[in-house]
């Protein structure tokens, strides 16, 4: 058995008689309120050398399982998550919450793994279900230039070598480590978008560093026709110009976000129109046009958590990752996880 080996079975034993359904961190227990084994600003020791841990990862574009260790995983998730020309501090921040997302959902942990994978698996490359995910060196190569992907991808590497074994927690759990491209100058509420109650750290927060996004303002025009036919309902929509337009907000969200819209009679979500017409978000306004309506969107993304363009925003003033987690997760600490 190797000593990889031995020490994951040696984990399964703990696991089992100690800790059935809790987030377990074996070596180093998570902190508890009033634990200040590890807090906010204290680092692991240099010379503490952080053991990785094999996780199953279904690829989606191979449709295979594979086992892979931790780090290295994170390695092609941070650079299919995030460009790496972001600050080196944005790209830590991702490291940490790559990594605290994957380890929320390994199932060796208590986590319900990917329901995507015909077999048994912790996760799934296929960003709009887990996480993306890509295989580094093919895809840096792919990207970028020759002399671009050597630096990039020592870039990336450094920052997941830099956080490794860093995760978010709050109250000695791993929290729900949501992300998105872009707020637009706002974060969302989790509870406005998905269904479990309110979260205290995933709560709407301004945002004032995502200005300089591509996606911080954007417009798309949607044909009267394709807007028709996206609702599946009759033509209800007036001819062009018609200001009695029956479209309206009928419930906001905490997020100034679309939560409820109608449209006539019916009622329909900001969620649901955004995926019907392509939207970027669902922090949009609308002006009736001559030949259709021009949506005005905020942001790319759900919006919940972390800000990559903020994070990197954040970077660029300096910020470091603690303080962009920090920032994005409010109430959070970080804690060192230890297979
Ligand atoms: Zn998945
Ligand atoms: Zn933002």
């Amino acid at each position: 058995m190797t000593r990889t080996a031995a020490l994951v079975f040696a984990a399964i034993i703990l696991a089992v008689i100690l800790l059935p359904s809790a987030v377990v961190s074996l070596g180093r227990p998570f902190p508890r309120p009033g634990d200040e084994t590890i807090g906010r600003d204290e680092k692991p020791p240099e010379d503490e050398q952080v053991e990785s841990l094999l996780i199953s990862l279904f690829r989606a574009d191979t449709r295979e399982v594979v086992t892979i260790d931790l780090e290295e995983y994170l390695v092609g998730v941070v650079l299919a998550e995030m460009p790496a020309s972001f600050g080196p501090e944005a790209l830590k921040a991702q490291a940490v919450i790559a990594r605290t997302y994957t380890l929320h959902r390994v199932r060796f942990f208590g986590g319900g793994g990917c329901q995507r994978s015909p077999t048994p698996a912790d996760i799934c490359s296929d960003s709009t279900h887990c996480q993306a995910w890509v295989v580094p060196a093919v895809t840096a190569a792919q990207w970028y230039s020759p002399d671009e992907m050597d630096l990039y991808l020592a870039k990336v590497r450094r920052a997941v070598r830099e956080t490794a074994g860093e995760v978010a927690v709050y109250q000695g759990r791993l929290i729900e480590a949501v992300y998105h491209s872009t707020c637009g100058g706002r974060t969302e509420a989790s509870h406005a978008i998905w269904s479990g109650g309110e979260i205290p750290y995933l709560q709407s927060i301004a945002c004032p560093y995502c200005g300089h996004s591509p996606y911080f303002r954007r417009e798309t025009l949607v044909g009267f026709e394709q807007l028709t036919s996206a609702l599946q309902l009759e033509p209800v929509l007036p001819v062009a110009g018609n200001a009695s337009l029956p479209l309206q907000v009928a419930e906001e969200t905490p997020g100034g976000r679309v939560g409820v819209l109608k449209v006539d009679r019916v009622l329909i979500t900001g969620k649901d129109l955004r995926r019907l017409l392509g939207l970027l978000s669902t922090a949009f306004q609308w002006e009736v046009r001559e030949n259709g309506l021009l949506f005005l969107t905020r942001g790319h993304g759900h919006g919940v958590g972390l800000c990559q363009y903020g994070a990197d925003g954040m970077a660029a003033q300096g910020k470091t990752y603690r303080q962009i987690v920090s920032f994005y997760y409010p109430g959070t600490t970080l804690s060192t996880f230890t297979p």
